[in-house]
């Protein structure tokens, strides 16, 4: 296998069959009243595709034209729920400007130009740090993306190194056993973070506050980071729905993020008088 062919196999998402997963029927179409519910989306995998690195995905300008409108219709109540910092989703994203939840939950914004909340940030501990961004220095193909209260370790350049870095990280993590760190494995990365915020946490946070509060929430991810929010769902009546496999409490399954910006922009295209607008029943 060259490394071209090795490269676009590992960015290949696995469909639900070849997981072994049974596919999930897609979201029910219904009429909610937009003024009801809060729309939640994690961004890597589920809104847009992923890429070789996490500087090479493409944000289409449909995207951001159907999350503006979504955002207004709303009345502000839709959010980007991402691993990835604030000011980098902002960046994806310009000159869209949605509530956000970034860093897996350490950082958060509820209005689209409102002021930043970082009050669950705690810094990863700088020896540590220091020793994680080492092993990407010493591994070719594998990357390290500092986000300061995290760090993350890509090896989707290099598949073959994945239980080598995953070694790496463990001793790294014996080398400072007082340092409370977890380590969450995502498609092609691990990401080493401090144990006190989680995106469950911050969405918890996020739907009780204006204009997310007495809302119910729709949320959908693709991977391991998002089962925090699933299972903080029903807290809020709201519902989860998972983007190209089965995820734990999720009542439903997109194929590919492609599928999920068709749904999103079903909310807004103009309608055909006997159309259903394409989202979900909400059940009292
Ligand atoms: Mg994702």
């Amino acid at each position: 296998m060259s490394g071209t062919d090795r490269l676009s196999e590992a960015a290949r998402t696995p469909s639900p069959a070849e997981q072994g997963a049974p596919a999930l029927p897609p979201p029910p179409v219904g009429h909610p009243d937009p003024a009801t519910i809060a729309v939640l989306l994690d961004v890597d995998g589920t809104l847009i595709e992923l890429a070789a690195t996490p500087q090479a995905v493409h944000v289409p300008p449909s995207l951001k034209h159907t999350l503006a409108r979504l955002r207004d219709l709303l009345g502000g109540a839709l959010a980007l729920v991402s691993g990835r910092p604030l000011a980098d989703l902002d960046n994806m994203f310009d000159p869209l400007r949605v509530a956000l939840v970034g860093g897996h939950g350490a950082e958060m914004r509820l209005k689209p130009r409102g002021e930043v909340d970082r009050a669950r940030v705690t810094p990863l501990h700088d020896g540590l740090r220091r020793r994680l961004i080492a092993i990407a220095a010493e591994t070719e193909g594998v990357l390290a993306e500092d986000k300061g209260y995290s760090l993350a370790l890509h090896y989707r350049l290099a598949p073959q190194a994945e239980r080598f870095v995953r070694d790496e990280i463990m001793r790294a993590r014996a080398a400072f056993p007082d340092v409370p760190v977890e380590v969450l494995p995502g498609k092609s990365l691990f990401e080493v973070k401090p144990p006190a915020f989680n995106k469950g946490m911050a969405v918890r946070e996020l739907m009780r506050r204006e204009p997310f509060a007495g809302r119910r929430p729709i949320f959908l991810g693709d991977d391991v980071t998002d089962e925090s929010v699933f299972a903080v769902m029903p807290e809020f009546e709201g519902l989860g729905y998972s983007v190209g496999r089965r995820l734990p409490n999720t009542q439903g399954m997109f194929a590919t993020p492609r599928e999920v910006r068709h749904w999103l922009y079903g909310f807004i295209k103009p309608r055909a008088p006997d159309a259903a607008r394409p989202s979900v029943v909400l059940k009292d």
